[in-house]
């Protein structure tokens, strides 16, 4: 069982037509992010670091890499919680990519909100402010039982 600190690592991705609700959202809840390590793909972060001024940890920009590099992290376990406002209406060229970020996402059991009413839900929660035992998968019996030693 991994431990997720009190301090969480928070991944924030916005499609170009959600990134003003990000930044609405993110200017709401400012005060408790600040609590927080903050991370981005690249044109997000530039805006939320130019706009609230956030210290953020930008990777490339999404379609250019920075969904991958994002999905990357939380495969390494660096990122804890992903907040991903996508596009429900407009098709992606680095739809692969969105794909196989949720996909870790949902691997690696960490938070994830792909809506603002749900990334209100996660970051009000109280578990935010305290450290939360996280259930994580059993990906090397998965790997063993994909390769299995004859
Ligand atoms: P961006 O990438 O922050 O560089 O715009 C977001 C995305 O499209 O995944």
């Amino acid at each position: 069982m991994k431990v997720i600190a009190e301090r969480k690592r928070i991944a924030l991705v916005a499609h170009d037509n959600k990134k003003a609700e990000l930044l609405d959202w993110a200017r709401f809840n400012h005060e408790t992010l600040s609590h927080h390590f903050l991370f981005a793909t690249g044109t997000t972060g530039e805006l939320l670091a130019k706009e609230l001024d956030f210290p953020i940890t930008r990777f490339f920009s999404g379609p250019l890499g920075g969904d991958q590099q994002t999905g990357a992290a939380i495969a390494e376990d660096t990122i804890d919680m992903l907040i991903f406002f996508w596009d429900a209406l407009e098709p992606q060229p680095h739809d692969p990519d969105i794909k196989a970020l949720l996909r870790l996402a949902v691997l690696y059991n960490i938070p994830t909100a792909c809506n603002r009413s749900t990334a209100d839900f996660i970051i009000s929660s109280p578990l935010m402010g305290q450290e939360y035992e996280h259930p994580t998968p059993d990906l090397e019996r998965y790997a063993a039982s994909r390769h299995p030693v004859s």
